[in-house]
């Protein structure tokens, strides 16, 4: 009580942590979950209780510095700055907390990494997409998006290798009745989790493939979107888990099934976020395009940030396999998208995107991608009006794995400049480690460790 007396005297209290410590009180919240999201891409945080919450969203969580320095399968790289020695602060965004209906009695709030005088720090992948959205507000604009994330439904079991493996709920036809009605509880249950932490979901569907479903949400600022992607994986799996099953989205969680995308739904908004600029302005649109399609290889590595994201791009799959981009064309890296009815906002969909990818970089980079397309005024090319697979050579490919995708980041001077030496240094580490670590093992080794941690 002492210390809490201290803080608060010290630091007058502003209103919206008022009004946390109040919902925190009324709801019978005892832990607040302080998240962030790794290179690996994975998910991870500390919790603090209601006790210490005041202080704690002043002060915030010391964490190690090392952390960001682990791989998918919690092996800690070696990297220069990110050692045993060293501390930052699990610093909570006040706007981001929201408490979880599937975990009754916590909350959550998104997490920046900050130095232990409260700056920025530069291995923060939420800062890194703050920094790019005011240098894209500097050009005028601000980037409205939406994660759509596939992911596959079933129950953990052990597979015969050792390895437990993920067996689908249902083998409902893609779009079919029956479908809805096997996973009807959890869609559900889901779709109102979702909602009462504030994201708004727009449509669901079974889709291709044994188990997997589809759930959309609106749009929103960018960096809004990237919280609402961390929210919307942590309540997939915790749904799941709360009704005794298991839900993963990773890319290709059952290696001979469809796979589940991610897909980045863009437009370009004035800086007020008024008026989507897409809506009458062609240029603007085939600009980012320009900067996307120039990026393309490299920016897979951010966006497709596992190794079991490659099994998943490939042609014939909707998934994308060419770095190419067309009207309503789903083969195509990029898809314009049509306007959905008289209010519907003009947008662009980037299909090789994935839920292992960090939302704060993959964003991030997308908007450093399309903002270098409008400075240079880079134009797209031709749209590719057929499916691209049906003109063998004619188009160029995305990269083909993850290493491949890793060589075009560190040539791309661009991507490179923005990450800066800090987060390029450990991104790489972080990733050439999983891609050697499960280059060593077999695909069942790739699927368990890809089901449990996305
Ligand atoms: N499952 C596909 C993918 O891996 C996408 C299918 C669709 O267009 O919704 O991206
Ligand atoms: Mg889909």
């Amino acid at each position: 009580m002492r210390d809490r007396q201290s803080v608060t005297e010290t630091h007058p209290i502003d209103p919206a942590v008022r009004r946390i410590l109040e919902r925190a009180e009324i709801e019978g919240i005892e832990l607040v979950r302080f998240l962030y999201a790794d290179h690996g891409g994975v998910i991870r945080g500390k919790a603090v209780s209601r006790s210490r919450l005041a202080e704690r969203l002043h002060s915030g969580i010391g964490h190690t510095v090392a952390m960001m320095a682990m791989n998918m399968l919690d092996q800690l790289q070696e990297v220069e700055h990110l050692g045993p020695v060293g501390e930052v602060r699990l610093v909570p965004a006040p706007s981001t907390f929201v408490t979880l209906p599937y975990s009754p009695g916590a909350a959550t709030m998104l997490s920046d990494l900050r130095r232990l005088d409260g700056s920025p720090w530069d291995a923060c992948p939420r800062t890194f997409l703050k920094d790019a959205v005011a240098e894209l507000a500097g050009e005028g604009y601000a980037l409205v998006a939406a994660f759509e994330p596939e992911f596959t439904l079933g129950h953990r079991e052990s597979g015969p290798d050792g390895f437990d493996r993920l067996r689908p709920l249902d083998d409902s036809l893609c779009f079919a009745g029956i479908g809805f009605d096997t996973a009807h509880d959890y869609a559900l249950r889901l779709a109102h989790d979702l909602e009462t932490q504030g994201l708004r979901v727009e449509h669901y569907h079974p889709e291709l493939g044994p188990g997997q479903q589809e759930l959309s949400v609106r749009h929103a600022p960018a960096l809004r979107a990237a919280d609402n992607h961390v929210l919307y994986r942590e309540t997939v799996r915790g749904v799941a888990l709360r009704m005794s099953m298991w839900a993963s989205l990773a890319p290709k969680p059952l290696a001979d099934q469809p796979g589940n995308g991610a897909h980045l739904h863009l437009s370009l908004w004035d800086r007020e976020q008024r008026r989507n600029l897409f809506a009458g302005e062609p240029d603007l649109m085939a600009h980012f395009v320009g900067g996307l399609l120039a990026h393309l290889p490299a920016l897979t590595a951010l966006t497709c940030g596992s190794v079991n994201s490659f099994r998943r791009l490939g042609p014939r799959m909707w998934s994308s396999g060419y770095a190419v981009h067309g009207p309503d064309n789903r083969e195509a890296a990029v898809r314009i998208c049509s306007p959905l009815g008289e209010s519907g906002e003009p947008n662009l969909e980037l299909k090789p995107s994935d839920s292992s990818a960090n939302p704060y970089l993959s964003l991030g980079a997308v908007i450093h991608a399309g903002l270098d397309g409008l400075r240079r005024r880079l134009d797209p090319g031709e749209p590719v009006l057929v499916d691209p697979d049906t003109r063998p050579g004619a188009y160029p490919r995305l990269p083909a794995g993850l290493d491949e995708a890793l060589d075009a980041l560190e040539a791309d001077e661009l991507l490179m400049e923005a990450l800066g030496p800090l987060r390029r240094s450990a991104y790489l580490a972080v990733k050439r480690s999983e891609a050697a670590a499960f280059g060593a093992q077999d695909v069942a080794f790739e699927l368990y460790h890809h089901m449990r941690a996305f």
